[in-house]
C-alpha cells in the first residue's frame, strides 16, 4: 500500500499517556487533515510518524516499518515540516531549499539539477525574490513557506507538516493550501495539522477530529465536522452550511 498506515498508536511522555489506539490510513494523492485542541496530541502524533517520538503500535509508511528503516531510507520516504523553527546562521534561502535534497544525495554537494529545483518550487511558492536573502532575515509567515519549500524538493512520499498555515495572512494561507492540495495529486500522502476548520474542510479529503489524544471522528469531513462533535471537542455551538459540496462552520454567539 503506497501512503500511510496506522495501526493502534499508541504515545505517553513518561506516566503521561497521549495517544491512545490511534489508527487511521492515508493514501497516496490524498490530504488528511488533523484536527483538535491545543494540547490534543496533533505534534505528538505528527512527530510519532516521522519517528522523532518512538510510539506503541503500527506505522507502515508505503508498506514500510518505519520502526524498521535507516535514518536514509526514512528521509527519502518523509518530508517533515515543524511547527517551530529557529533558524541558526544566515544561509541563504535556496540554500536552505536545497539542503532539502540531502537524502537524495549521498556524500556528494548539489547539482546544478537540485538547484533548478529549489528555484523552480521557490518560484511556485511564489519565493523566488527571496532567493538569495538570508533567512535568518525572513518573517515568521516567509520563513515557513522556505520550509514548506525545502520539504518540497526533498520529494517525498509522505509530507507531514504542522499547523503549515500558523503565521500566514489569509492569501498565503489558501496559496499554501492551493499547493498541497496540488502536491497530493502528484502522488504524496499529505498529513497536516490545522486549527482552522473551515480550511480543513475546504482542502482535506479526509479529517481526523482528536481530543485529549483519542479519535472523536475519522474520515469525510460531512460525517466528522459536525455539529455535535464540533460543541464537543471545541465547546462552541456552529452553524454549517455547505456548498459546492464543501462544509462551511460559523461559531454562533
Ligand atoms: P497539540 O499539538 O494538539 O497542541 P501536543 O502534541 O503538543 O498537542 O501535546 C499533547 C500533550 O502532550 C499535552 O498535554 C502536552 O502538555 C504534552 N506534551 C507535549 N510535549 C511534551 C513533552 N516534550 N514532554 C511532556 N509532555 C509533553
Amino acid at each position: 500500500m503506497s501512503g500511510v498506515k496506522v495501526r493502534s498508536l499508541r504515545f505517553s511522555y513518561g506516566k503521561n499517556i497521549v495517544l491512545e489506539d490511534l489508527s487511521f490510513e492515508v493514501d497516496e494523492g490524498e490530504i488528511l487533515t488533523i484536527l483538535g485542541p491545543n494540547g490534543s496530541g496533533k505534534t505528538t502524533l505528527l512527530k510519532c510518524l516521522n519517528r522523532l517520538l518512538k510510539p506503541k503500535g503500527s506505522v507502515l509508511i508505503d508498506s514500510f516499518e518505519i520502526s524498521k528503516l535507516n535514518e536514509k531510507e526514512l528521509a527519502k520516504l518523509v518530508g517533515y515540516v515543524p511547527q517551530i523553527h529557529s533558524p541558526a546562521f544566515p544561509y541563504k534561502v535556496v540554500d536552505v531549499v536545497v539542503s532539502g535534497r540531502t537524502p537524495h544525495l549521498g556524500l556528494s554537494i548539489p547539482t546544478r539539477k537540485d538547484y533548478e529545483l529549489a528555484y523552480d518550487v521557490l518560484g511556485r511558492l511564489g519565493l523566488s525574490h527571496l532567493a538569495d536573502k538570508p533567512y535568518t532575515q525572513l518573517s515568521g509567515g516567509e520563513l515557513r513557506l522556505v520550509l514548506i519549500a525545502r520539504a518540497l524538493v526533498q520529494q517525498p512520499k509522505v509530507l507531514l507538516l504542522d499547523e503549515p498555515t500558523s503565521h500566514l495572512d489569509l492569501r498565503n494561507r489558501v496559496l499554501v493550501l492551493k499547493v498541497l492540495r496540488e502536491i497530493a495529486r502528484e502522488g504524496i500522502a499529505v498529513v497536516m495539522s490545522e486549527h482552522d476548520p473551515n480550511l480543513a474542510s475546504i482542502f482535506s479529503d479526509k479529517v481526523l477530529l482528536m481530543c485529549k489524544g483519542k479519535i472523536v471522528g475519522y474520515g469525510r469531513v460531512q460525517d466528522v465536522l459536525t455539529r455535535e462533535n464540533i460543541a464537543k471537542v471545541y465547546g462552541v455551538k456552529v452553524e454549517i452550511f455547505e456548498r459546492n459540496g464543501k462544509r462551511y462552520m460559523f461559531p454562533i454567539f
